[in-house]
């Protein structure tokens, strides 16, 4: 393995998901439904293997009818509009439009600003681009984590490239809210930075609203956003993402692309246009069902004794150890199965400074309420 890669070893997703299945515990630590989404779209897929929708390559950018219906999905939910044909991307999943964007705009030595805690993808990418990443940490503030625009201002030099941004951000809940992503902005503006934005819990926000970076002024044209099936629709293995941006941008990112994985999921792209054109009732339905989810995972973690950040969007809590008289999050999700059977994320992880997430651990409610239940019992076992 080479220098730049050595550091990354095995995700933690696919160590404690192995975990989980090891030991038969209840994994609330790798994000994904143990509900598949609407039967609907799953027969959309299913009809396109079997009338041969997609079983051969699909074109390079995407199929058109996704790319259209990914353009609808933004302009009916943001009012922005996309050319569907010059400004728009299908990918195999968020990861790789992650990936192909980093891998495409950056140069080697360039800076990467990129919020911290980060998914760990970002750090990887950034390094296999040759990239060096300038962490912003995100800080509990009043319950909640925050973004303070003076560091993320402060940490911007002459050899910034791109700001890295994510909301709803995982593993924190954060959602920016109107004042942050207007001095993100700002900032881009004045220092003529790209900005590459995850929003792949677009539709996971429970208070609050999420609003596009591409949305606010002198954006547009500078923003690559991305955004996944996985998380809105419940069908993460499919691996169907994409890219919204300026053609200049989406050009670029394709260049990475074709060479990436050329192209993927031909008949789950159809699927998934489909899916976009969802009634606004299926949106409502799905955040008000994880909404509950939310409160009840909330509730018993309060009852077992941990911190609770209370997240304003994605389907995970972030949680401090500490009050349980543990300090290393990495121990404690590993001693966690045996202790009480279940399974959950060391936010430490996803940190440069290790110290400063520590004592968090990350817990993924986009399960059924039944195991929710059962988890949220068996760590009232722990005191
Ligand atoms: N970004 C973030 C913040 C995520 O949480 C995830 C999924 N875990 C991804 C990207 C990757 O998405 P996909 O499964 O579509 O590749
Ligand atoms: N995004 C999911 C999470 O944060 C997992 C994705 C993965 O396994 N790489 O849990």
């Amino acid at each position: 393995l080479n220098r730049r890669l050595a550091s990354f070893g095995t995700t933690i997703f696919a160590e404690m998901s192995a975990l989980a299945a090891r030991t038969g515990s209840i994994n609330l630590g790798q994000g994904f439904p143990d509900t598949d989404g609407p039967a609907q779209i799953a027969e959309a897929a299913s009809r396109a293997v079997l009338t041969g929708l997609g079983n051969q390559y699909p074109p390079g950018p995407g199929v058109p009818e996704l790319r259209a219906a990914v353009a609808r999905h933004q302009e009916r939910f943001y009012g922005l509009s996309w050319d569907p044909d010059a400004e728009v991307l299908v990918t195999a999943g968020a990861t790789e439009a992650i990936a192909a964007s980093l891998l495409a705009l950056l140069e080697p030595g360039d800076e990467v600003v990129a919020l911290e805690p980060y998914y760990d993808s970002y750090a990887a990418c950034i390094a296999m681009a040759g990239a060096t990443r300038v962490p912003v940490t995100l800080r509990p503030h009043g319950g909640a984590f925050a973004l303070d625009p003076d560091e993320l201002r402060a940490a911007v030099t002459p050899r910034t490239r791109l700001l890295l941004l994510n909301s709803p951000h995982n593993p924190t809940g954060t959602v920016l809210g109107p004042a942050e992503i207007a001095a993100i902005a700002e900032l881009a503006v004045e220092r003529d930075l790209l900005v590459v934005t995850d929003e792949v819990y677009e539709h996971l926000v429970f208070e609050g609203v999420h609003t596009p970076l591409a949305s606010l002024p002198g954006m547009r044209d500078r923003t690559v956003t991305i955004s996944s099936a996985g998380k809105t629709f419940s069908f993460t293995g499919w691996k169907v993402g994409w890219v919204t941006a300026a053609p200049e941008l989406v050009a670029a990112v394709r260049s990475a692309k074709q060479f990436l994985t050329f192209v993927s999921s031909g008949p789950f792209q159809y699927a998934i246009a489909e899916a976009l054109d969802l009634p606004d009732s299926y949106y409502a339905d799905f955040r008000a069902d994880l909404a509950a989810k939310r409160d009840l995972l909330a509730g018993g973690l309060a009852a077992a004794g941990f911190e609770v950040f209370r997240p304003q969007g994605t389907y995970f809590i972030t949680t401090d150890i500490t009050p349980l008289g543990e300090k290393d999050g990495l121990a404690f999700c590993r001693s966690l199965p045996e202790r009480c059977g279940v399974v959950a994320i060391p936010n430490q992880v996803f940190y440069d400074d290790r110290t400063a997430g520590a004592a968090h651990v990350r817990w993924a409610f986009c399960k059924r309420t039944a195991v929710l239940q059962e988890a949220v019992e068996r760590l009232g076992r722990l005191a």
